[in-house]
């Protein structure tokens, strides 16, 4: 049977996954059909967090700049506690070559 969607967003990262989730709440009183397509196996795109043993780390962003939009989106998806603040008066370094 075919199925009749009023949005189809392409691509499960942070762009689509928000996207979907701002629909999902403008649409509250007549719900929309959204599907999310995504080409892998897994959601999140470059987010990537990886578990190994005792160990866990990013393979893409580990950070974002704590703008008003970016932290409702991360209350609203429940991830307020999950927030750690970074001192902002901290500097910022490359591992490159054996320097920072
Ligand atoms: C190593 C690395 C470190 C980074 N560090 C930071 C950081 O510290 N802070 C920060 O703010 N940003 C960082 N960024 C940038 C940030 O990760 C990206 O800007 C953000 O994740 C992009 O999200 P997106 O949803 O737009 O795209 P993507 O994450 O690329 O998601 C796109 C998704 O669409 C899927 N897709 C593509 N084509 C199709 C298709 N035809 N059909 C179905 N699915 C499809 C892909 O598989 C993917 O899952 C980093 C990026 C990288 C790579």
């Amino acid at each position: 049977m075919t199925e009749v969607l009023d949005v189809l967003v392409v691509g499960a990262g942070i762009s689509g996954l928000s996207l979907a989730h701002k629909l999902t709440k403008l649409s509250n009183n007549s719900p929309l059909k959204i599907l999310v397509a995504e080409s892998q196996n897994r959601v999140g795109g470059n987010i990537t967090t990886v578990s190994q043993g005792d160990f866990i780390w990013e393979e893409g962003p580990n950070s974002f700049s704590p703008t008003p939009e970016l932290l409702k989106l991360a209350v609203d998806v429940g991830l307020k506690q999950d927030l750690i603040f970074a001192d902002r008066k901290l500097p910022r370094y490359v591992y490159w070559n054996g320097q920072l």
